[in-house]
C-alpha cells in the first residue's frame, strides 16, 4: 500500500517472452498505442504501481510472482498481475465484454449477445481487481481506471478504500440513454461511475450521452432519486465546450465529467516519417504502384470499422467511373485480432469476399485494384504507406476515437494527402477539415472518394495543414496534461497507508 498513482488496465504493460528458457519482460520499444502514454505517468509520481491480468490455471497458486517490481524506460514501477483462469478471462472479457458490452457501447443492437453472459463472474473478476488496486494505492492516492471491462471496479474500490481518489477513462464511445440502457446491468454499470471522482470520455457528446443515462435511470429509480440532486449538471453548456468539465453532483460527492481526446506521438511520428529508410519504403511502394494511384485503409477487423461498406463503396466507384479502373488502388489492411470469435471470422470471410468479387470484375494480369492485408503491419512500415498514399480513407460506422488518422496526419510531413473520415468517428470532432463522410449512406460515401480523389493540389494542402496543426496540438503530450489536471497532481505524493 504505497503507490502514489495505480494505474488498472487489463493488459500487462510489456511483452512476456521466453528466452533460453527464462521469462523475461521486453518493453515494446514502439511508443504508439496507449500503454506508454500510460506509462508515461509513473515519471511524475514518487511510486506507481500497474494493475492487470494473468492466465493461470489454479488461482490458489498461480505458478508465477503475482507482485513484480519492473525497470525500464519509464522508470521503475510495480506490477501486480492478477491470476485469473482461462474460463473467467473468457466470460469477462470475450463474452461479457466483448459480446454484450461492445455493440451496446458502439450502437449495435443487432449483435448484442445477452445469453451467454455470466453477470456473477464478471462481478468477480472486477471486484478481484479492486482489491488488487487496492493493495496497492497509498493513503489518498489516485487510481485510475480504463474501459469498460473494469465498469464495476470504481463501487467495489469505493466500498474498500473511502481515501482514494479514483478516476475512470472510456476508451470507446459512450451511447446514449436508448441505447445504453439495453444492458440489464446498466444500474450497477452507473452506480460504480458514480463512486468516481472523473468519469473521462473522448468528447463532450459522449460525457452528454452518459448525462442522459443518469437521468434516465434517476426517471426510473434504478438511480435513487435522492442519491443525485435534481439540478445536478453544473455547467450545462460545458457539453459542447471540452475544455469546462461537467459536474454531476450526487449525495457522496461531485464527479466530473471530464472530455479528452487521446492524441498520437506526433513527434515520434514525424521522426519515422523523416527515417531514411521510411522514405525508401514509400519510394518502392510508389514504384510498385508505377503511376497508380494510393487510397490506403487502415483498421481492425470490427464489424464497428465498416470494411465490408468500404469495399462495397470501391466497387460502386469502378462501376460508376471505367476511366478509374488500372489507375486507382485501394490497399485495404484488416487486422484480424480476435480470429477465434465467430463474429470477426464472418466478417473477415466478407471482405475477402467482396476484394475476391472486385479483383475478378475489373483486375488484370498485371493489376489487382483492391490489395487485402489481414496480418498486422509493423507500425514503422505503416508509416511508409501513410506517405505513399493519395488518400487515407478511414470509415468506422462507429469508433471512440481513432488513431489511425491522426497517424496519417503527423506523417505528411510534405503538406500533401487527402483523408476522408467518418462522422462517426470521435476524432471527427476535431478533425473537421477532413472530408466528412456518412458511412450509412451510399451517396455521401460515394460523394466522398470521388472529392477525395479529384480535390485540387492546393486544397489537398490546405486542409492537411490544417488537420497538423490540430494533431499536433491535442498530441499525447497535451491529453496527458489535461489528464493530470483531471486528477489533481497535488494529490500525488501521500503519506504511505
Ligand atoms: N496499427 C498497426 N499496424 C496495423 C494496423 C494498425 O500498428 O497493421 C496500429 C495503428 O497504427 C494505430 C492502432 O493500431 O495506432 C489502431 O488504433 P485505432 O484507434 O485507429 O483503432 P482501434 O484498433 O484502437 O479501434
Amino acid at each position: 500500500m504505497s503507490s502514489d498513482l495505480v494505474i488498472v488496465y487489463h493488459r500487462q504493460p510489456y511483452e512476456e517472452v521466453e528466452e533460453n528458457g527464462k521469462i523475461v519482460f521486453k518493453e515494446n520499444k514502439s511508443p504508439n498505442g496507449i500503454v506508454p502514454t500510460l506509462k508515461s505517468f509513473f515519471g511524475k509520481v514518487d511510486k506507481g504501481a500497474w494493475v492487470a491480468w494473468k492466465e493461470a490455471e489454479d488461482t490458489s497458486n498461480p505458478g508465477f510472482e503475482r507482485i513484480i517490481q519492473i525497470e525500464d524506460s519509464f522508470g521503475q514501477y510495480t506490477v501486480s498481475r492478477l491470476p485469473l483462469t482461462k474460463e473467467q478471462v473468457s466470460s469477462f472479457y470475450h463474452v461479457t465484454s466483448k459480446e454484450a458490452f461492445w455493440p451496446i457501447l458502439h450502437g449495435f443492437k443487432e449483435k448484442y449477445n445477452y445469453d451467454p453472459v455470466d453477470w456473477p463472474t464478471f462481478k468477480e473478476v472486477n471486484w478481484a481487481f479492486a482489491e488488487a488496486a487496492a493493495a496497492e494505492a497509498a493513503k489518498g492516492a489516485s487510481v485510475w481506471v480504463h474501459d469498460y471491462n473494469l465498469w464495476l471496479v470504481p463501487g467495489y474500490l469505493r466500498q474498500m478504500r473511502s481515501d482514494v481518489r479514483i478516476s475512470f477513462f472510456h476508451h470507446t464511445p459512450f451511447p446514449a440513454a436508448d441505447m445504453f440502457n439495453v444492458l440489464p446491468w446498466r444500474g450497477e454499470i452507473v452506480d460504480s461511475l458514480l463512486a468516481c471522482d472523473v468519469v473521462g470520455f473522448h468528447i463532450p457528446r459522449y460525457a452528454a450521452n452518459f448525462v442522459s443515462v443518469v437521468r434516465s435511470l434517476r426517471d426510473v429509480g434504478q438511480v435513487p432519486r435522492e442519491k443525485v440532486d435534481p439540478d445536478f449538471i453544473s455547467e450545462g453548456s460545458a457539453l459542447s465546450d471540452r475544455t469546462v468539465p461537467v459536474e454531476i453532483h450526487t449525495e457522496d460527492r461531485v464527479v466530473k465529467l471530464g472530455t479528452t481526446p487521446v492524441g498520437v506521438d506526433t513527434d515520434y511520428i514525424a521522426q519515422v516519417a523523416e527515417r531514411e529508410e521510411t522514405a525508401k519504403r514509400a519510394a518502392e511502394i510508389k514504384e510498385e504502384l508505377d503511376g497508380d494511384r494510393l487510397v490506403l485503409s487502415v483498421g481492425r477487423t470490427d464489424y464497428t470499422k465498416g470494411g465490408a461498406d468500404q469495399l462495397l463503396a470501391f466497387e460502386r466507384l469502378l462501376e460508376r467511373r471505367p476511366d478509374l479502373r488500372g489507375t486507382v488502388r485501394l490497399l485495404h489492411v484488416s487486422v484480424s485480432a480476435n480470429r477465434n470469435m465467430t463474429v470477426y471470422a464472418e466478417i473477415q470471410s466478407e471482405i475477402e469476399q467482396i476484394a475476391g468479387r472486385i479483383n475478378g470484375r475489373f483486375g488484370t494480369f498485371s493489376k489487382t485494384p483492391v490489395v487485402l492485408i489481414s496480418r498486422a503491419i509493423p507500425f514503422e512500415h505503416l508509416v511508409g504507406y501513410y506517405r505513399a498514399a493519395d488518400v487515407a480513407w478511414i470509415t468506422p460506422l462507429a469508433d471512440g476515437m481513432n488513431l489511425v488518422c491522426k497517424e496519417f496526419a503527423a506523417a505528411r510531413a510534405d503538406g500533401d494527402g487527402a483523408l476522408i473520415l467518418s462522422e462517426f468517428a470521435g476524432a471527427a470532432m476535431e478533425m473537421s477539415s477532413a472530408v466528412l463522410t456518412n458511412p450509412y449512406s451510399n451517396k455521401s460515401m460515394d460523394h466522398a472518394i470521388e472529392m477525395a480523389l479529384e480535390m485540387p493540389e492546393d486544397e489537398r494542402r490546405s486542409r492537411m495543414a490544417e488537420l497538423r496543426r490540430v494533431v499536433e496540438k491535442y498530441n499525447t503530450e497535451a491529453w496527458a496534461r489535461d489528464q493530470l489536471a483531471l486528477l489533481s497532481p497535488e494529490d500525488f505524493g501521500t503519506e504511505a497507508a
